[in-house]
């Protein structure tokens, strides 16, 4: 069933297509907003309209390039064809792991300019409409990463602390305008992502999570919701850590 709680608000969703914006999605198409969510091949952004317009909701696919310039130009002319973005959710992201002594200088730019960068851009091109309504809602997805720091992660810990800051600094922008920003910290979740780490990596990690599990995407995506409601109205430029007791700085 699908209830009223966002009805007349648009939420644009970047990496919707799997994993934790998959997850944000739903939860939004759920509480009755109109949901964007991108992916990066048309295949992907056709699925995402068909999940998202099924049971009588209402949202669509769009194919999104978080890091390739051209790629959002084109993204900016198609989400013309609706109403602006009242809540951005900026989700999309990668990793490419080494130990720094052997990252390439490839790894480096590619987690930047898509985590990082990327953001940056997509913001950009959301934030003149909410100045104008004097409301919005951002919501940059980080990483615990960012935050403990995680060995064979320089680039996206970098990315990941960058966008915090970014989160702060936006949000002493924009706050006399109705418009809070805000971060999560995801710990490790059941994704893709993680899938990719070996069962001895995903071992170690373990241990040092206070609840003994991976998290949820379901999980980030409560949270995400949280901040986009109402109710969060006073909380902005903060960072909010979902990680199972991973790390409690
Ligand atoms: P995921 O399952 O790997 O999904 C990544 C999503 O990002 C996909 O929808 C993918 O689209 C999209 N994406 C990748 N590169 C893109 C690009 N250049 N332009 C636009 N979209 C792009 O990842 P996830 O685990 O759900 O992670 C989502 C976010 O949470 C990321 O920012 C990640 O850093 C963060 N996070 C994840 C964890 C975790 O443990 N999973 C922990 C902390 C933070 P396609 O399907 O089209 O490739």
């Amino acid at each position: 069933m699908v209830t009223e709680k966002y009805k007349g608000k648009v939420v644009l969703i970047t990496g919707a297509s799997r994993g934790i914006g998959k997850a944000i999605a739903n939860r939004f198409i759920k509480q009755g907003a109109f949901v964007i969510g991108t992916a990066t091949t048309e295949v992907a952004a056709r699925k995402i309209t068909t999940d998202l317009t099924a049971d009588n909701a209402s949202g669509t696919g769009l194919v999104l390039d978080i890091a390739d310039k051209s790629s959002i130009e084109i993204f900016d002319n198609n989400l013309k064809a609706f109403k602006a973005p009242d809540i951005l959710v900026n989700n999309a992201g990668i990793t490419r792991d080494n130990l720094l002594m052997r990252m390439q200088d490839a790894d480096w730019e590619e987690v930047i300019n898509t985590n990082l960068t990327g953001m940056y851009r997509v913001t950009k091109l959301c934030l003149r409409a909410m100045i104008k309504t004097r409301y919005g809602r951002i919501i940059n997805i980080s990483s615990v990463t960012g935050l403990s720091g995680n060995s064979g992660q320089c680039n996206y810990a970098a990315a990941k602390a960058g966008m915090i800051g970014f989160t702060r600094s936006l949000a002493r922008e924009v706050g006399s305008r109705g418009i809070t920003v805000n971060a999560v910290a995801p710990g490790f979740i059941e994704t893709d992502m993680t899938h990719e780490l070996t069962s001895a990596v995903r071992d170690a990690v373990l241990t040092q999570i206070a609840l003994g599990r991976l998290g949820r995407p379901e999980e980030i995506a409560t949270v995400v919701d949280f901040l986009a409601a109402d109710e969060a109205s006073y909380i902005t430029g903060q960072t909010i850590s979902v990680n199972g007791g991973m790390y409690m700085g």
